[in-house]
């Protein structure tokens, strides 16, 4: 490459938002030569959310199969079709700065990328590392974010089989892998503080359900104020189990890999030149545009303002938005003018037997209705109005309902809905 290299359209990150953002660029019109993407990660863009589910148990779940768009119903966009379109895909390429004004990128090789119209940021979270806790960087300790991440991680769980693994976190990440692990045939421990699973969106009735799964698959849950204070050494610098502590009571767990999944972080540390929002995120307007002109920021790093619910400032690390503010921004930067970016927000997991989806805001009170069989779904009233549903392998007609929901935010009791008694008759009542 020259040293330095201009693009009309310049995407840094090369992550789910980025295939999403040259699929846009594409449609609306950019011609050969002017889109370039540029990452650090080897690959082409991916859909991120299938290293927590399938790849873990299924080695045929490899790229190229799920470059993006295909998880949103698009094209497989793999290198063929980047030089189809004439889009420069610069992977594994590490930036080391950034010189906003100038819409300039500095790699770590040397080379500078320039976009002449317009810079979208889309570099996403990077997981929090437990490093700095006693034993933290021992070998089989592992993170995952990224294909690389997931292939590590596969072949290790194929290399437990019939052994202890220890995951730390009760979220998505600890959910997910900790089925992947038992289902392969691990003997899983999950550790986390918290008193139930998926802390921040289920509530005890419905974390209770989802729980059992983990118990009829085996796996041993230590929470309700345990966490874990040490990795052990086992002599060799790889780890053979965990500390963990309640109070003044301690006790050992025996783990020959340990999978850590407790939280994110928006990856913007080369970014605090533009206007943050005291927490790691981006500000952006209601375009996706940042606090300098031609610069846009999009996906989890973008704290943006949620129309649905008046503006409220929100960052959300999820697929759905990653895909659809990318897509916003690129219509903005083309002249569309798509008006205010309207998101709905969504959150989904799928493990083992478990798929479920949820559609609005957990905020209010709760009513859970029904069981896994026939069907469990939840419902969020705050202030008299349903804010937010929540449904375990919705049908596409629940799905329908769900989204009218949370879009609508119809008036309801919880007593209302309590009393319709199965959860078809309480989706009934919004239909
Ligand atoms: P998370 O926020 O979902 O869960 C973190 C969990 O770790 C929480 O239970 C938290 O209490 C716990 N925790 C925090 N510190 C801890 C500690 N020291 N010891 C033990 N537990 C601790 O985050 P995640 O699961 O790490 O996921 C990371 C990112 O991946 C998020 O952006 C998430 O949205 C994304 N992701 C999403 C999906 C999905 O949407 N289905 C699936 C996988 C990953």
């Amino acid at each position: 490459m020259a040293d330095s290299q201009t693009y009309r359209y310049v995407v840094l990150g090369c992550g789910n938002a980025a295939g999403y953002a040259a699929r846009e660029f594409v449609a609306c019109g950019a011609g050969p030569g002017e889109v370039a993407l540029v990452g650090d990660e080897a690959t082409l863009p991916y859909e991120r959310p299938a290293l927590s589910k399938a790849f873990l148990t299924n080695p045929s779940v490899r790229l190229p199969g799920f470059h993006t768009c295909v998880g949103g119903g698009g094209e497989r966009q793999n290198q063929d079709w980047y030089d189809e379109k004439g889009i420069a895909t610069l992977t594994g390429s590490r930036v080391v700065g950034v010189d906003f004004l100038a819409k300039e990128l500095a790699l770590e090789s040397g080379a500078k990328v320039v976009a002449s119209d317009a810079l979208i940021l889309a570099t996403g979270a990077d997981p929090i590392r437990l490093d700095k806790m006693p034993g933290g960087t021992l070998s089989n300790v592992l993170y995952l974010r990224n294909n690389a991440d997931g292939l590590v991680m596969a072949e290790k769980l194929q290399s437990s089989i019939g052994k202890d693994v220890l995951v730390v976190g009760g979220g998505y990440i600890g959910m997910e892998v900790a089925a992947a692990a038992a289902t392969v045939g691990c003997k899983v421990t999950m550790v986390f503080p918290e008193e139930h699973i998926m802390p921040r969106l289920f509530t005890p009735a419905i974390a209770e359900r989802y729980e059992k799964i983990f118990t009829d698959l085996g796996v041993t849950m230590l929470n309700k104020g345990r966490v874990c204070k040490e990795f052990l050494d086992d002599g060799s610098g790889a780890v053979r189990g965990a500390r963990i502590c309640k109070d003044s009571q301690e006790e050992e767990v025996v783990a020959s890999l340990v999978i850590v999944g407790v939280g994110a972080r928006a990856a913007t540390g080369l970014f605090s030149a533009l206007e943050g929002d005291g927490k790691g995120g981006i500000v952006v307007d209601a375009s996706m545009k940042t606090s300098v002109d031609g610069v846009y920021a999009v996906g989890d790093i973008a704290t943006f303002p949620l129309k649905m619910y008046g503006g409220r400032p929100a960052r959300v690390e999820h697929v759905g938005h990653a895909r659809s503010s990318a897509a916003h921004a690129v219509r903005t930067i083309c002249g569309e003018e798509p008006g205010e970016y309207d998101y709905l927000p969504f959150f989904y997991s799928r493990f083992a037997s478990a798929s479920w989806k949820f559609y609005g805001d957990n905020a209010g009170e709760t009513v859970v209705i029904g069981d896994f069989a026939p069907k469990l779904a939840a419902f969020w009233v705050d202030a008299g109005k349903v804010v937010g549903v929540f449904c375990e392998k919705p049908e596409d007609d629940d799905d329908a309902v769900m989204k009218k929901i949370a879009i609508e935010k119809p008036s309801m009791t919880t007593e209302k809905i309590s009393a319709a008694g199965s959860v078809d008759a309480a989706f009934a009542l919004f239909r």
